[in-house]
């Protein structure tokens, strides 16, 4: 199996070794980074699991992370109150959600869209609607099974490939949310800025819904984890069935 020369570990971004080069999307935002290791020394303490067991660790912090797109999480707020406590604790959340700051725009901003559908009197418009209605559907369904999928884990049922189900959904809602706004806002989506529509937000979304269906996971990963492990239909065909994953033949000539 191609993932059984894999290593999970946890180690000081700061220490020599460790280079970090941000990576900058077509939404202007860079919130993830490429991470290179030159001769970095890991501890031995460091080591979450055994040297070959990576990928196991790695599944499972996948499974939680696909979890976390199906639009149910709480985003951290900041309290309005008075004293060094609560400012320091708005400078973190500050600082900590920096990074996720686009993130309701990678989502499609369907809460945005029956508002953005009467400002505009679209919202008349029969053809539109349709599509308004489709969008809701699907995404209220989708809110629906990612529920019953927390309600499982809390009680005490281990966090499954459900988690894929929410992410290949939470992809199709944003879509057809783009979708929504491109219509509801013509050509003027594409334009950013303070005087444009909603200071940039829709074009925001626009630039930023494909983000979600790559991240944590394309949507054709999580099409084969459903066919595979949900639905348990017969196994992808695969050539390195023996090989650890640097050894795996590869179109690169060294
Ligand atoms: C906005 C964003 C944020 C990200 N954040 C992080 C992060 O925080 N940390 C991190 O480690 N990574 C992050 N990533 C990287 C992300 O996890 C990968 O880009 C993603 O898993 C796809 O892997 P890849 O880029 O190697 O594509 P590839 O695996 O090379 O895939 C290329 C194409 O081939 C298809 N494909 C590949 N294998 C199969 C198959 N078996 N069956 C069918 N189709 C297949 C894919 O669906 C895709 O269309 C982020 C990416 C994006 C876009």
């Amino acid at each position: 199996m191609g993932h059984k020369g894999l290593a999970y570990f946890i180690l000081d971004m700061k220490q020599p070794g460790v280079q970090v080069h941000p990576l900058k999307q077509m939404n202007g935002h860079a919130s993830f980074n490429q991470v290179f290791f030159t001769d970095a020394e890991v501890e031995p303490e460091m080591m979450v699991c055994d040297v070959g067991d990576g990928w196991k660790v790695a599944t499972t912090t996948l499974m939680h992370e696909r979890r976390g797109a199906d639009g149910l999480r709480n985003w951290a707020t900041a309290t309005e109150k008075k004293g060094r406590i609560y400012e320091e604790e708005r400078a973190e959340i500050a600082t900590t959600m920096e990074p996720y700051k686009w993130y309701p725009q990678r989502a499609g901003r369907v809460d945005l869209v029956v508002q953005r559908a009467r400002e505009t009197g679209k919202i008349a418009d029969p053809v539109l609607r349709q599509e308004i209605a489709k969008l809701l559907i699907m995404s209220k369904s989708a809110e629906w099974t990612a529920r019953r999928s927390r309600v499982a884990q809390e009680q005490d049922r281990p966090q499954g490939p459900e988690g894929s189900l929410g992410k290949l959904v939470s992809s199709n809602v944003a879509r057809q949310a783009a979708r929504v706004h491109t219509y509801l806002t013509g050509a003027d989506a594409l334009l950013s800025g303070e005087d444009s529509p909603m200071n940039g937000v829709i074009a925001e979304i626009l630039v930023s819904v494909p983000a979600g269906s790559i991240a944590g996971g394309t949507d054709e990963i999580q099409r084969n984890i459903i066919a595979e492990r949900v639905l348990k239909m017969p196994k992808e065909h695969s050539v390195d069935t023996d090989k650890p994953f640097r050894d795996v033949p590869r179109n690169i000539v060294s």
